[in-house]
């Protein structure tokens, strides 16, 4: 849910939502594909979009439910479950991996505007690849481990919102003798 819920918004905001959807008794599935559109929007309020985002929910909550919950969507291969999940209305390919990876722990690589602006700044990559090419560069670079994956793509976003912000405080930076936007500006 929470992977659905932070599009185009912050974590904090996520937070909030899913605090008001456990205060309503209505963190689950079952309850989120039932309840009355509306009412879910109202929750929804903290992530913005929120008559968007309580369809997606409802979306993804109703697929998840036909498709037999967890216990018989853990069994299905990776990229099956993948094209599974793009299947439905407003999963994209970053909803899905987060999904992947940090509900189904999979070993797949999350790919999102943070990881594109550090590593192009870091003159690793071009920053206009497909999403799909960055996620097998970073896959067929590293081990295949879920856990590494996580806390990686999670040190990425903690990178890129400080030092290496839109605004970038290089000064700051401990990568900033490998950085290539850092060496080019002096
Ligand atoms: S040196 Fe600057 S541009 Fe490079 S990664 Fe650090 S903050 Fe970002």
């Amino acid at each position: 849910m929470g992977a659905v819920l932070t599009q185009n918004t912050s974590w904090s905001n996520v937070e909030k939502a899913i605090a008001k959807l456990r205060a309503e008794d209505a963190l689950s599935a079952d309850n989120i594909a039932t309840v009355a559109k509306f009412k879910l929007a109202e929750w929804l309020r903290p992530v913005g979009y929120f008559n968007l985002k309580a369809q997606r929910l409802q979306n993804f909550c109703r697929w998840y439910l036909a498709a037999g919950g967890f216990k018989l969507l853990c069994v299905v291969e990776t990229e099956a479950l993948r094209r599974q999940l793009l299947t439905v209305n407003g999963i994209g390919f970053e909803t899905a991996d987060d999904i992947l990876l940090y509900a189904f722990e999979r070993p797949v690589f999350v790919i999102d505007a943070y990881t594109r602006r550090l590593f192009s700044r870091l003159g690793l990559i071009q920053g206009n690849e497909s999403y799909k090419a960055l996620r097998m560069l970073f896959e067929w670079s590293l081990p295949p481990d879920p856990a590494l994956y996580g806390e990686y793509h999670a040190l990425i976003v903690r990178h890129a919102k400080s030092p290496c912000a839109s605004r970038p405080a290089c000064e700051k930076c401990a990568l900033r003798a490998r950085c290539s936007a850092a060496l080019g500006s002096e």
